[in-house]
């Protein structure tokens, strides 16, 4: 597809399925060296071969590493599985997960459980990038999954939103205390993207379609667009861009 990973080793956490598995792929497609695919299991959830034989497939370098990314030793053991191949260039903290009940009378369980997924474990993949990165004296990037979500509220999504906004806010402030050692970090803000989250989310697929038609694109994404643009913001040719989050919509964001 392209070569602008070229030479990069990339690691994609909750890459089984959906959109880690179109970042995981794409960063084969892209050019990588090697991929490491993380998940809690490596069963894909939309059924057909796992991410690791796509990218077998290809030719490419490619590890499973089983990783539950709010467990801190888990994520660090991710990271070291890439020291084979000389370290990370490129991390995706892609894993994110959504409620089933959610609004403003969140029950607390369901919020922590959340926030470990969503919040602390974007924290640790990027806290064990960055160790590596810096000891491997590598100017690498690191990239974080937000969503439109965590830009503009929705009172159905109150746990979510509020999770998606400290990544954005966890971007710009790693992008500052890493950008000396040459370590970009930017987060990436999908729009409505069509894949098992979305169908399976009773709340989130009812309201799929009213997304779909203010959309100014008029459709849902596809997983690809937004492996496209963490490729990119994984490649040289973003290489003076840190502390963004970008918004991949399909303009639902820009329009009233
Ligand atoms: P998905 O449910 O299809 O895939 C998520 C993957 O994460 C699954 O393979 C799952 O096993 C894995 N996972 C869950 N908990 C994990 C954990 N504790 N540790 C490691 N892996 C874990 O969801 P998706 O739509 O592909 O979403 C991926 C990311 O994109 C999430 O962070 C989500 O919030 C974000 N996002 C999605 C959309 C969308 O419309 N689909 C929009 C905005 C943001």
């Amino acid at each position: 597809m392209s070569d602008i990973l070229k030479d990069k080793v990339v690691v994609v956490t909750g890459a089984a399925s959906g959109i880690g598995r179109a970042i995981a792929i794409g960063a084969a497609q892209h050019g990588a060296r090697a991929v490491i695919v993380s998940d809690i299991t490596e069963t894909s959830n939309e059924g057909g071969r796992t991410t690791t034989s796509e990218i077998e497939a290809l030719g490419v370098a490619v590890r499973f590493q089983r990783t539950d990314v709010s467990q801190r030793a888990q994520v660090d053991a991710l990271v070291e599985a890439a020291a084979e191949f000389g370290g990370v260039d490129v991390m995706v903290a892609n894993a994110g997960i959504t409620l089933r009940s959610d609004g403003p009378d969140v029950a607390e369980d369901d919020y922590r459980r959340l926030m470990t997924v969503n919040l602390d474990g974007v924290l640790f993949s990027a806290q064990a990038a960055a160790r590596q990165m810096k000891a491997n004296r590598k100017a690498g990037s690191i990239v974080l999954m937000a969503s439109m979500g965590g830009i503009a509220g929705a009172g159905m999504t109150v746990a979510y939103s509020t999770s998606k906004g400290g990544v954005v806010l966890m971007a710009k402030a790693l992008a500052d205390a890493l950008g000396p050692d040459g370590i970009r970090v930017n987060a990436v803000a999908p729009g409505v993207i069509d894949t098992h989250l979305v169908r399976t989310n009773p709340g989130i697929a009812a309201a799929s379609e009213g997304f779909r038609q203010r959309t100014p694109l008029r459709r849902l994404g596809k997983p690809s667009e937004i492996a496209d643009a963490v490729a990119w913001l994984g490649s040289d040719m973003a290489s003076y861009v840190s502390g963004i989050a970008l918004l991949v919509d399909g303009g639902l964001l820009s329009v009233i």
